[in-house]
């Protein structure tokens, strides 16, 4: 009989089209409330708002971290950063948070790299 070995390790596109939680939204297999999407880029509003405007700003290729989007794609990472200034300017005079968490002990709990915009209030420190 014919074996066929594949193998799939952490990393691969097809492990992260099959597991990864925000290449479903991007692949359009999981609702999201998106608030703006371009060739490179989606945003969305995150289903647990920490403020009254919460959005998630997420490159479409899969880099695990903020690290390694800015080795790998600094243009990208800069992108995000233009896109988070126009949410605010249209939400809140351009006042805004922006955050990566990065790495579980710092709170990241999805491995797709993405930017918490909050915004839309006076935020407390
Ligand atoms: O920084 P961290 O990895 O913890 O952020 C993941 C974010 O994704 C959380 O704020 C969570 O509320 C959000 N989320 C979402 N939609 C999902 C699952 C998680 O907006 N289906």
């Amino acid at each position: 009989p014919t074996v066929f070995i594949i193998h799939v390790s952490k990393g691969d596109s097809m492990s992260e089209a099959n597991e990864c939680l925000f290449c479903k939204i991007i692949a359009g297999e999981i609702p999201s409330n998106t608030v703006f999407e371009d060739d490179s880029t989606i945003a969305f509003s995150d289903i647990h708002p920490k403020a009254k405007v919460h959005v998630l700003i997420v490159p479409k290729k899969h880099y695990a971290t903020v690290a390694e989007l800015a080795q790998r794609d600094p243009s990208e990472l800069s992108h995000m950063v233009g896109i988070a200034k126009s949410i605010a300017d249209k939400e809140f005079h351009g006042a805004y948070r922006l955050i990566f968490n990065t790495g579980e002990d710092a709170g990241q709990s999805v491995f797709h790299v993405h930017a918490h915009v909050l915004t839309g209030e006076v935020l407390a420190e």
